[in-house]
């Protein structure tokens, strides 16, 4: 037996590498397993999310948006800079090159927090061991007092199109094309298709997204979603509802896609094929006998609202259990659970967990849509904010979108807010400390905005839930 632990993180995603950081301040022994390795065949921390995730496709998303913006916008600005033209190589080795700063940045802080660091697969044994193979097939078995499994998820595959060497991938596949795409198929028109579809729309692919819900962003809020539909498919997205994909069949360089709709069968052709049809929690290989740790009928680890599994001592955090599958609901569930080991009482708001789509414009919202909360039985009343009538946004020329504030009528208490428009992701922020304080949808009126900011609008949504937004003609006034 090696060493013994206080704690062992399995997996270094952004749920584990927090709880482990976490942890060791609180002067917790801890270590992380991390079992991930780059095409050097070195061992590298970030999971998913600083991996293939978050990070990589924001990078291509920002560079793909600044080219679209030079392209087709700063004409209107009155700039002039004659032809503007992309270099893929350089696109990628710039995302490359902020994955490794940001993978090595958490390396750094394992060792800077005093993390012990252990390359391999991690396997969980009975009484909180830890049987942790590296890459040459060695084991060693570690104990500790606290276990968290933080293994995060892997994208599904499906029947109709399965994976081949590039010309079906899966989303991290499609972050690594190094050309434009001419005809580009996604399967999948969720949050992570709907960005990596824009990224290669906006370098030149024609796209089509075939989604087999007949309902677009379901999750999202109507009003909010209506208007995503509207601003992406007026960018070019060719997105089809009730496309439900029923066979693939590659021949030569081309991806020939048969899916049924409400017109009967259809068949279309593409050069390459995204595959985006959701993520399941990744447990493969992990649970040795008797760990006392169950899975439900998803896949997902079963825990408590604390994490806790049935095992005493073992905790589950980030996309292996339950709830949105986000980096920053496994990261705030990492520090929860570090700090319920340390003993200190801590909880999660799991109502006031942000979403945020990355396209342009973005979308945000947290808490409730008008419609969920109606189904909940709310008395709901809301305040609706349009981005054309900022004087920031148009001083930006970003006068799409608008910001929904949603409350609880019996209390004003705000209990949704979703934005679409131009940093709707930073400007969700408000809304969340907003709903985390128990905020009524007077409190955000009576509170002083910057201006111009596009952050008024979230200022005069509020005014809006009793009809007196400033800049806009209300629908209903106060008697
Ligand atoms: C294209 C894309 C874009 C995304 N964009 C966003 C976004 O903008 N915002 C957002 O919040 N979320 C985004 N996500 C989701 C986000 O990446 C995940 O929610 C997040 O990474 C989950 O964190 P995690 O720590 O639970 O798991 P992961 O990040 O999946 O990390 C799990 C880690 O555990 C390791 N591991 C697994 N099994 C073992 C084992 N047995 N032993 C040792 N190590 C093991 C894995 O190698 C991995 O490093 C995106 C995902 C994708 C695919």
């Amino acid at each position: 037996m090696a060493d013994k632990f206080d704690v062992i993180v399995i997996g270094a995603g952004p749920g584990g590498y927090v709880a482990a950081i976490r942890a060791a301040q609180l002067g917790l022994k801890t270590a992380c397993v991390e079992k991930w390795v780059n095409r050097e065949g070195k061992t590298v921390h970030g999971g998913t999310c600083l991996n293939v995730g978050c990070i990589p496709s924001k990078s291509l998303l920002e560079t793909s948006h600044k080219y679209v913006e030079a392209r087709d916008e700063y004409g209107d600005l009155g700039i002039s800079i004659g032809d503007v033209s992309m270099d893929i190589e350089k696109m990628m080795a710039r995302k490359d090159k902020v994955v490794s700063q940001l993978t090595g940045g958490i390396s750094g802080l394992f060792k800077a927090n005093g993390v012990t660091s252990l390359e391999g697969a991690g396997k969980l044994l009975k009484d909180k061991q830890v049987e942790v193979t590296g890459q040459d097939g060695e084991s060693q078995t570690y104990q500790a007092d606290n276990i968290i499994i933080a293994t995060g998820s892997v994208p599904v595959e499906i029947p109709p199109a399965p994976m081949t060497e590039d010309l079906i991938v899966d989303s991290a596949g499609a972050l690594e094309f190094q050309e434009v795409p001419k005809r580009l198929g996604v399967i999948g028109a969720g949050v992570i298709g709907l960005e990596l579809g824009s990224v290669w729309r906006r370098l030149g692919s024609e796209v089509t997204m075939l989604e087999a819900l007949d309902t677009f962003l379901p999750v999202v809020d109507e009003q909010i979603s209506k208007e995503t539909y509207k601003q992406l498919t007026k960018q070019g997205l060719d997105i089809k509802l009730g496309a439900r994909v029923t066979g693939s069949e590659v021949r030569d360089s081309e991806v020939v896609v048969k899916y049924t709709d409400s017109e009967g069968e259809q068949e279309q052709t593409f050069d390459k094929l995204i595959v985006c049809v959701g993520r399941r929690p990744y447990t493969d290989s992990l649970l040795g006998d008797d760990t006392g740790v169950e899975l439900d009928e998803r896949g997902f680890i079963q825990v408590d609202d604390t994490c806790q599994t049935g095992a005493p001592g073992v905790y589950a955090i980030g996309d292996v259990v339950r709830g949105p599958m986000l980096a920053h609901k496994g990261s705030e569930e990492g520090v929860m659970v570090a700090d319920i080991i340390h003993g200190e009482k801590a909880e999660m708001n799991y109502e006031a967990i942000p979403s945020v789509i990355y396209t342009a414009p973005e979308v945000a919202w947290v808490g409730r849509s008008e419609q969920q909360a109606q189904e909940d039985g709310f008395e709901v009343k809301t305040g609706v904010f349009p981005f054309s009538a900022s004087g920031r946004a148009m001083a930006n020329n970003a006068t799409e979108g608008m910001v929904k504030v949603v409350t609880d009528a019996s209390t004003d208490r705000v209990i949704g807010v979703h934005i679409i428009g131009q940093h709707a992701g930073e400007l969700i922020a408000e809304a969340v400390i907003a709903m985390e304080f128990g905020s009524s949808a007077e409190d955000l009126a009576l509170t002083c905005f910057a201006h111009p900011t596009l952050s008024e609008a979230v200022h005069e949504a509020a005014l809006a839930v009793d009809g007196h937004a400033i800049h806009m003609a209300n629908r209903k006034k106060k008697s």
